[in-house]
Formats: structure tokens, sequence, C-alpha cells
């Protein structure tokens, strides 16, 4: 499987700086630590493609990252950033949404998780918002090498037993092993109507 060609566009404080609303767009999400710019690294297969758009502030809405002016991802970084106060978070959260009800190219959601920890309150708000909005989650249980074989299929079950969700939208990842990320891509690719 190719990787997926992203090239990381920039860092946008809001929905006003985006790229055009054109073509497909898919926001990936998760709290910090999970593993997200490294499954960002992986799926693209450049080492540090995701480390630059580390910003020291937080406070940023979206990393802009595309594969062409028409197929983008959307890193959420201030996700759950315990840090930040409570006050700023809901600001946070009000303009996502805000976003997310504004914009047409959005056809997906990829919920990134540390397996051992399952879905948490934001994760939680964000499923039942793509529920709401009728658009299609994917949720990836990353760091799955840091469980048995067993405790990884349970974590799974249990996400599919809470969660109206297809079996092939619920991913096991780990990106030390590389394991899972064809999967993954498979299906971004599907939703960024990637050919190859
Ligand atoms: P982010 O804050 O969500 O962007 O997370 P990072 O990608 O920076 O990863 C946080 C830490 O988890 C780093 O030390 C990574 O090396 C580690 N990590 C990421 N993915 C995995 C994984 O699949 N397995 C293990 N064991 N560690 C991982």
């Amino acid at each position: 499987m190719k990787p997926i060609p992203l090239k990381f566009i920039k860092s946008a404080p809001g929905a006003e700086h985006l790229p055009p609303d054109v073509g497909q767009e898919i926001i990936i999400a998760g709290y910090s630590n999970v593993g997200k710019s490294s499954i960002i690294n992986q799926v693209a297969n450049i080492k540090d493609l995701a480390k630059c758009s580390k910003t020291p502030g937080r406070t940023q809405l979206f990393n802009v990252f595309e594969a062409s002016p028409n197929q983008r991802m959307l890193d959420l970084p201030g996700y759950g950033f315990a840090k930040v106060p409570i006050r700023t978070q809901k600001t946070w959260l009000s303009r996502l949404h805000e976003y997310l009800a504004s914009r047409t190219s959005l056809c997906g959601v990829v919920l990134i998780t540390d397996i051992r920890r399952g879905l948490r309150p934001m994760d939680i708000d964000l499923a039942a918002w793509a529920f709401e909005q009728e658009l299609p989650l994917m949720i990836v249980l990353n760091k799955s090498d840091k469980l048995s074989r067993s405790a990884s299929a349970a974590a799974k079950r249990q996400i599919l037993n809470t969660i109206n969700i297809p079996d092939t939208h619920v991913i096991l990842t780990s990106c030390l092993k590389r394991t899972g990320i064809t999967d993954l891509s498979k299906q971004m690719k599907l939703w960024l109507k990637i050919s190859r």
C-alpha cells in the first residue's frame, strides 16, 4: 500500500483561515499523547511530518495537511489538552462546532485513542456529534503493542458493544510495530477519494 502523500500546509487558528471548502476533508482528533502525530507520520511514511506542526500554545484549532488541494486532513491539536483552562477549552469546542457545522467537504472523523484508556469524555462528545451529523466515524485503538492480543480484541469488542459502528471502522494500530496502518490508510483513502 502506497503512503498517503501528505504535506503540512499550515496551522490555522479558525475556520476562516482554512483552505477553500472543496473536495474531501477528514478530521483527526485525539487526546495528547495517544500517538496522533505518530499515526499521521505513519500513514504518510514521513518521519517528522507531524512534529513540525506541534504548536507551543496549543490553542490552534487546526493543523492542515494536504494530499492535494482537494484532499485534506485536519489535525486538532488543542483537543483535550489538560493544561488549558476549562473556559478556553469551552471556547475551543464551540468554535470547533461552528466549523463542523459549516464545512461541506468534511466527510469523516478519525478518533485516535490509547487502547489502554478507551474513550474519554471529549472522545465521547466528538463521537456523539459525528453520529448526530451522520458523518462516518473511525476509532483507532493505538498502542496495541502495550496489550496482549486477547486484551486488544476485548478492547475492540467493548467499543463495538457500546457504539453502533461498523467492525471495519474500529482499527487496532501500533506505530511501534507498524501494525494496522495499512487498514487505517485504506479507510482514509476511501474517504479522501485517493485511488492508489
Ligand atoms: P500525540 O501527542 O498524540 O501527537 O502523540 P505522539 O505521536 O507524540 O506520541 C506520544 C508518545 O507515544 C511518543 O513517545 C510515541 O513514541 C509514543 N507512541 C506513539 N504511538 C505508539 C504506539 O503505537 N506504541 C507505543 N508503545 N508507543 C507509541
